[in-house]
C-alpha cells in the first residue's frame, strides 16, 4: 500500500478543514519507521471554520428523522464491513497492532454503528398530566456542536463510541484523532460522508493537543466534548473547558486489577490473564495492570502464565501469525521501561520472563519482549502508575480482604475482573469492587450495549449503551395548560 497524502485540497474534498498553508504532519508505521502517509497540522483558525460549518449543517441535521439518521448509520456499517481488509491493514500500519486485531477493531466500529442505527427509534421524551399544571411534556433535544478528542491506541473503537450516539441524536461534530494515528479515522469518516452524512455535519481536524485540543476544550460553540486520554490531559482539558460550561465525558486512565481466588479455573484465568494484558501490546485502557493471585495457586498459575507468554510471537503486525506488535511509539516504550527499572532497581520486583534492558536504538520499531514480574510489592512503580504496555506485575495475596483493598488503593477506577466459581465471592467483590465495570471470569470485554466508563479519577460520565444518548440530548419541559 503506497502513503496517503492528504493534500489541503484532498482534505476539503473530504469535508475535513485545512488550508494549503498548514504544515504536514508525517505518520510513520511503528513496526518499521516507513511513512505511511501525512495529514494537515490544523490551526484554531481551521477549527473556527469546522465549527462554523457545523453550526450551519446542524439546523437540517437536527431536524431529520431520527430514524433515516440512524438509516445512515446503517448504511455505513455495511460499507466499513465491505472494506475491512484495506481499513484493518491501514489501521495496522499507522498504530501497530496486529492485523486480527485490527479487523476486530473494525468490525466492532461496524458494531458500534449498526447498534446506535437499531435503537434510533426507541428515543422518547415524557409526558404527564395535572389537573393544577395541564399538560407537562419533556422533549429530548440535541445540543448542537459537539466535540471529541481521541487516543491513538484504540482510535477506531473509540471514536465509534463518540460520533454515534452525537450524530445519531442530530447534533453535530467535531473530532480530533491522535496526532500518530489519526488516517483510518479519516478513511472512515470519508466512508461516512459517503454513506449520506451531509457536509458540515462531521468534520476532523488533525494537529496537536496542545493546539486543536485545547482550543476545543474552550470553544464557546461546541457545547458537549467527549475525551479520552490520559488523567492529566483530561486535567487541562476540564480546566480549559469549564469557563464555556460545556458538557464533558472524560475516559481517562485505568490500572485494572485481576483477583485469580484460589477455586479459579487456572486455565482459563491464565489465558485470560496473558490475552487481558498483552491484548494491543499491552496498550489498553482496561488492560490486566495488576494481577493478584492467591499465594496457594500461585505458583502453578505463574507457571502457567509463563508458558503462555513464551509460545507468543512478537512481531511486525502485517506477517501472519503475530501475537504482538510493536508498541506504538519509542518514547511510550522508554516511559514503560523506565517504570520497570525504577521497580526492579528498588528490588520491588524481578523480572522473570522478557528483556530488563532491550535495545532502544533498534531502527526496527520500538518492539519489546512480554515482561513478566513476580515477587511484586504493592508500592512499586509498576503497581501505583499506569503502565501502558507489555508488562505483567504479580502480586500475591493470602487473604481475599487484601486482595480486595490491594485492588482499590489506586487512584484508578476503571476495570477489574476476578476469577472465582463461588457465588459468594463473585457477589461480594461486584459489590465491592471501585471500578466501573466489574468482569468475572472475563476481562476487557466491552460491549457496545451497556455503559462504560471509570470511577475515580479513572474518569466520569459513561460511553456506550442507550444511556449515553444522555450526554448528547438536553431536556426542554413544555407546560400546556388549556384556557
Ligand atoms: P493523551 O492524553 O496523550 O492524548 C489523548 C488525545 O488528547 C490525543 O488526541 C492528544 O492529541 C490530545 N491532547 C494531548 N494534549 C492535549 C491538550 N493539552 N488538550 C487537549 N487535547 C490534548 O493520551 P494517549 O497517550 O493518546 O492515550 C493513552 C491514554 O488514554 C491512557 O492513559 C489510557 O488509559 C487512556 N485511555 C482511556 C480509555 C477509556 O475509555 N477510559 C480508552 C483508551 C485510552
Amino acid at each position: 500500500m503506497d502513503p496517503i497524502f492528504y493534500s489541503p485540497y484532498q482534505w476539503v474534498d473530504m469535508r475535513v478543514s485545512g488550508r494549503e498553508d498548514n504544515t504536514l504532519i508525517p505518520v510513520f508505521n511503528p513496526a518499521d519507521g516507513t511513512l505511511v502517509g501525512t495529514v494537515p497540522g490544523n490551526t484554531p483558525s481551521d477549527l473556527n471554520e469546522a465549527v462554523e460549518a457545523s453550526l450551519t449543517a446542524f439546523p437540517s441535521w437536527s431536524r431529520r428523522d431520527m430514524v433515516d439518521r440512524g438509516k445512515v448509520l446503517f448504511t455505513a456499517a455495511r460499507m466499513v464491513r465491505d472494506q475491512q481488509d484495506h481499513l484493518a491493514t491501514l489501521l495496522t500500519r499507522e498504530q501497530g497492532k496486529p492485523l486480527k486485531e485490527s479487523a476486530n477493531e473494525i468490525a466492532g466500529f461496524a458494531r458500534v454503528l449498526e447498534y446506535y442505527a437499531s435503537v434510533s427509534g426507541s428515543l422518547r421524551g415524557e409526558y404527564s398530566y395535572s389537573r393544577l399544571y395541564g399538560h407537562s411534556i419533556v422533549s429530548r433535544r440535541p445540543l448542537g456542536v459537539c466535540g471529541a478528542i481521541i487516543p491513538w491506541n484504540m482510535p477506531v473503537l473509540i471514536m465509534g463510541w463518540k460520533i454515534c450516539p452525537a450524530l445519531v441524536t442530530g447534533n453535530t461534530m467535531v473530532l480530533k484523532p491522535a496526532t500518530t494515528a489519526p488516517l483510518t479515522c479519516i478513511a472512515l469518516a470519508g466512508i461516512l460522508v459517503t454513506a449520506g452524512i451531509p457536509e458540515g455535519v462531521l468534520s476532523i481536524l488533525t494537529g496537536p493537543g496542545e493546539v486543536i485540543g485545547e482550543a476545543m476544550a474552550a470553544h464557546p460553540d461546541i457545547r458537549a466534548l467527549s475525551f479520552t486520554g490520559e488523567i492529566s490531559t483530561g486535567i487541562r482539558v476540564s480546566t480549559r473547558a469549564a469557563p464555556t460550561m460545556k458538557r464533558l465525558i472524560l475516559e481517562l486512565g485505568g490500572s485494572d486489577a485481576m483477583i485469580v481466588c484460589r477455586d479459579a479455573d487456572i486455565g482459563a484465568a491464565a489465558s485470560g490473564a496473558v490475552s487481558g494484558r498483552f491484548f494491543n501490546c499491552g496498550q489498553t485502557c482496561t488492560a490486566v495492570k495488576r494481577l493478584f493471585v492467591d499465594d496457594i495457586i500461585a505458583d502453578e498459575f505463574i507457571s502457567r502464565v509463563k508458558e503462555r507468554i513464551s509460545a507468543m510471537k512478537v512481531g511486525n503486525g502485517l506477517a501472519l501469525g503475530t501475537d504482538m506488535g510493536p508498541m506504538h511509539t519509542a518514547s511510550h516504550r522508554d516511559r514503560l521501561l523506565d517504570q520497570v527499572e525504577r521497580t526492579v532497581s528498588s528490588g520491588r520486583g524481578r523480572i522473570i520472563l522478557g528483556e530488563a534492558v532491550p535495545d532502544r536504538t533498534s531502527p526496527d520499531g520500538s518492539f519489546l519482549n512480554p515482561i513478566l514480574i513476580t515477587d511484586v510489592s504493592p508500592d512499586a512503580p509498576v503497581v501505583t502508575e499506569e503502565v501502558f504496555g507489555p508488562v505483567l506485575p504479580v502480586i500475591r495475596y493470602y487473604k481475599l480482604d487484601d486482595a480486595i483493598q490491594m485492588a482499590n488503593h489506586t487512584r484508578y477506577g476503571l476495570g477489574a475482573s476476578v476469577w472465582t466459581e463461588d457465588l459468594k465471592t463473585i457477589t461480594r467483590t461486584s459489590e465491592e469492587l471501585t471500578s466501573g465495570i466489574v468482569w468475572i471470569n472475563q476481562h476487557l470485554k466491552i460491549p457496545p450495549e451497556v455503559p462504560f466508563g471509570g470511577m475515580k479519577e479513572s474518569g466520569h460520565g459513561r460511553e456506550n449503551g442507550i444511556r449515553a444518548l444522555d450526554h448528547y440530548l438536553e431536556d426542554k419541559t413544555i407546560l400546556i395548560r388549556s384556557t
